[in-house]
């Protein structure tokens, strides 16, 4: 039974991104505060806040972002230029924003 072709994407878009979680649980554990709602919501919201670097937690956030647009159809596009993103750059980062070209220019000082 084929996959259908963004399905296997979204699959090791979601490995990658429960262990980027599974990086930010093990830092340290969450301090959970509950806010209490009042008036027309009822029940609780938790709130977690998380002891991570901007490193980490920047590479949770590209993750969820390629899983974003995944769902509205602009995954491996170069966000700068509009183009493909050659498939090797994706295969080795699957969240990969720049074609090469962009990339590189994106690197030079
Ligand atoms: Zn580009």
């Amino acid at each position: 039974m084929p996959l259908p072709r963004t399905g296997s994407r979204r699959k090791r878009l979601l490995v990658h991104l429960s262990q980027a979680v599974e990086t930010l649980g093990l830092k340290k554990a969450p301090i959970t505060h509950v806010v209490p709602f009042e008036g027309a919501l009822h029940g609780n919201v938790k709130i977690q806040f998380f002891d991570v670097s901007r490193h980490e937690f920047g590479h949770f956030e590209s993750i969820s972002k390629a899983l974003i647009r995944l769902d509205q159809g602009t995954y491996g596009r170069c966000t700068y230029c509009r183009k493909r993103i050659e498939s090797e750059v994706l295969a080795e980062t699957p969240w990969a924003t720049l074609c090469l070209e962009c990339g590189d220019q994106e690197s030079q000082p």
